[in-house]
């Protein structure tokens, strides 16, 4: 990391915008950082440097802000990525997991063939909620007889208590609020 990044206030990259996608959700926005070279940079960098002596085979990212911060983090960690998509969107055969949220109801896909017995994997998300995604991604992950050992996000929101449907992974995200 350059010394000019390591020292940048990630946070000043984030944009609130209340009340989005519905009344009472205060949505953070990670535009501005993903538009800025230094602050996106920084963000890679900053999981890179967290990530470096984990011993993992994959990194899965989620649709479709995971993508963002998985795909490059996978490729500076020299590791392969595999998307979580929404139902439809992938071509091959799948597994399909449906999860109850705060407000209503979601469902994630996986390719049938994108892992394998006792792969380790490190999840990868904008930002940790309510832990009710990441906790799907992680029973559709086992499966297929993967073991997600880690999750990692930009942004936590802890009064949310998403931790706590997720024991026993590694957390760590850039920014808490
Ligand atoms: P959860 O399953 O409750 O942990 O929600 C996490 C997912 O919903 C992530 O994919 C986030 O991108 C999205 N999300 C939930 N709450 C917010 C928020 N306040 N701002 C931005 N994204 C959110």
């Amino acid at each position: 990391m350059t010394s000019s990044t390591a020292s940048l206030d990630l946070a000043a990259y984030i944009r609130d915008i209340p009340d989005f996608p519905q009344p009472g959700i205060n949505f953070k926005d990670i535009s501005p950082l993903l538009k800025s070279p230094e602050a996106f940079r920084a963000c890679i960098d900053r999981l890179v440097e967290h990530y470096a002596s984990l011993d993992i085979d994959y990194i899965v990212g989620i649709e479709s802000r995971g993508f963002l911060v998985g795909a490059p983090l996978a490729y500076h960690m020299n590791k392969g990525f595999i998307p979580i998509r929404k139902p439809g969107k992938l071509p091959y055969k799948v597994e399909r997991i449906d999860y109850t949220l705060e407000y209503g109801s979601g469902s994630l896909e996986i390719h049938a063939d994108a892992l394998g017995e006792g792969h380790r994997i490190l999840v990868v998300d904008d930002l940790l909620a309510t832990g009710g995604t990441v906790a799907a991604t992680r029973a559709l992950i086992e499966r297929l007889g993967g073991n997600v050992v880690a999750a990692g996000f930009v942004v936590e929101l802890e009064f949310l208590h998403g931790r706590d449907r997720l024991s026993g992974l590694d957390i760590h995200a850039l920014l808490k609020y």
